[in-house]
């Protein structure tokens, strides 16, 4: 009597468990579906196994076509002779990781059409044997993206580069009709100074200013352009030699102010020389022009190691500048004084900027008016500038 009793208890035990495997397994089911990747599953012979819905919506089939179908009807025609080998290694070596590794992965329609996709690899043992397991992704949006971004820096840097030439032929042309118009209003000058009265003389004298201005300008801008093309010839240089040359060439208006021009210990850095020497002589220059009138200038530079690289200040104790002015002032032919309270072009601020850009660098300042400024520049120990996209284009 009790061996049935026990049998009844025992496969109602089973039937239980069976019950709670099912209702997991419906559970899972539903997970699987829900995954907003394709879930592919296949076992050591390449049949799928588990097609969620996403990769039914990917591929364009239905479930019941690529259950049991062979894993390679979602692989373009000319791969699936490799694929079979890769799914052979696959499961001779199982491991969680991307499948193809750095090669672009392409993924088959039903009606022959083709998107590239993204697979990672995994696996599980089961009673029935080894099952892979693929989490396919379409990045056709991505590389859509990827593509436009490539393109739009491609057009970038050629506009940039032909920005760059038409600057520099355009002021290098400029140079030549105004200097003969200078000569030729000297020579006026000179030679009819007694034979006109005195406004014409006055007019003459303010057209040979306006041209001598211009003539500063057209320079400063082909210097500018300079800046920008000239071949940047990056190598490790100690800061501290290329501060002391800037203040041997500023060397007259610092005597002439009787300027301090001081540095703290500057390091080791990986610079275009000329380059950056001229960014400390714009700088320090400034610090200097613009003085206050009551004190002669002192000017200090320090350099202090930042996350990537350093960041170098250089502080004077000037007129300041108002903080509305303060992203302007980099901007070309940008001041913020009349030519005759102090002399200059605006365009030293514009090229500094762009020679630290070019050594994947920038600058910005704080400044207190009437107390002085702090102009600070960041430069990357290893420059990763424009010069990295204009190599690229083979252009220089
Ligand atoms: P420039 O010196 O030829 O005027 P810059 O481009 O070097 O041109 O500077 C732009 C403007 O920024 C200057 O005209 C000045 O108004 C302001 N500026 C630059 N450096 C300083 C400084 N150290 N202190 C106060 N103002 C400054």
């Amino acid at each position: 009597m009790a061996e049935p009793h026990r049998k009844d208890a025992s496969d109602e035990f089973h039937a239980l468990l069976e019950k709670q495997r099912l209702e997991g397994e419906a559970k899972l089911n539903v997970f699987v579906e829900a995954v907003a990747e394709g879930i592919v599953v296949v076992s050591r012979d390449g049949k799928i196994q588990i097609a969620n819905r996403r990769v039914q919506e990917m591929f364009g089939y239905t479930r019941e076509e690529l259950i049991g179908q062979g894993m390679d009807i979602l692989v373009p025609r000319r791969y699936r002779r490799s694929h079979v080998e890769q799914r052979k290694e696959y499961f001779a070596e199982p491991r969680i990781r991307a499948m193809g590794a750095g090669r672009d992965l392409t993924g088959c329609r039903k009606d022959g059409t083709e998107f590239p996709v993204e697979i990672g690899l995994s696996y599980v043992q089961t009673e029935q044997g080894m099952l892979a397991l693929g989490l396919i992704t379409d990045i056709t949006e991505r590389k859509r993206i990827e593509s436009e971004i490539t393109r739009i820096n491609a057009e970038l840097v050629r506009s940039n580069t032909e920005l760059g030439h038409f600057a520099y032929v355009a002021s290098h042309d400029l140079q030549e009709p105004l200097r003969m118009i200078t000569g030729y209003l000297q020579l006026l000058e000179r030679r009819y100074r007694d034979k006109l009265d005195s406004e014409a003389v006055q007019f003459i004298h303010y057209a040979v200013e306006g041209a001598v201005r211009m003539k500063r300008l057209i320079e400063d801008l082909l210097a500018l352009s300079r800046a920008g093309t000239q071949t940047a010839n990056f190598r490790p240089v100690d800061s501290q030699t290329l501060f002391e040359t800037a203040r041997t060439n500023l060397g007259v208006a610092i005597e002439e102010s009787r300027a301090a021009v001081t540095a703290g210990p500057l390091p080791m850095i990986v610079a275009d020389p000329g380059l950056l020497t001229q960014v400390f002589q714009n700088l320090i220059g400034n610090a200097i022009k613009f003085r206050r009138k009551d004190r002669p200038a002192h000017v200090h530079v320090t350099a202090q190691s930042s996350k990537d690289g350093y960041i170098f200040s250089i502080t004077d104790d000037g007129i300041g500048i108002e903080s509305r002015h303060l992203e302007r002032i980099f901007g070309i032919f940008e001041r913020l004084h009349s030519a005759d309270q102090y002399e200059g072009s605006g365009v030293g601020l514009a090229i500094t900027r762009r020679i630290l850009e070019r050594h994947g660098g920038r600058i910005w300042v704080e400044s207190k008016p009437g107390e002085g400024s702090t102009f600070f520049f960041q430069i990357p120990a290893q420059p990763h500038g424009v010069d990295a996209s204009r190599a690229a284009t083979g252009k220089s």
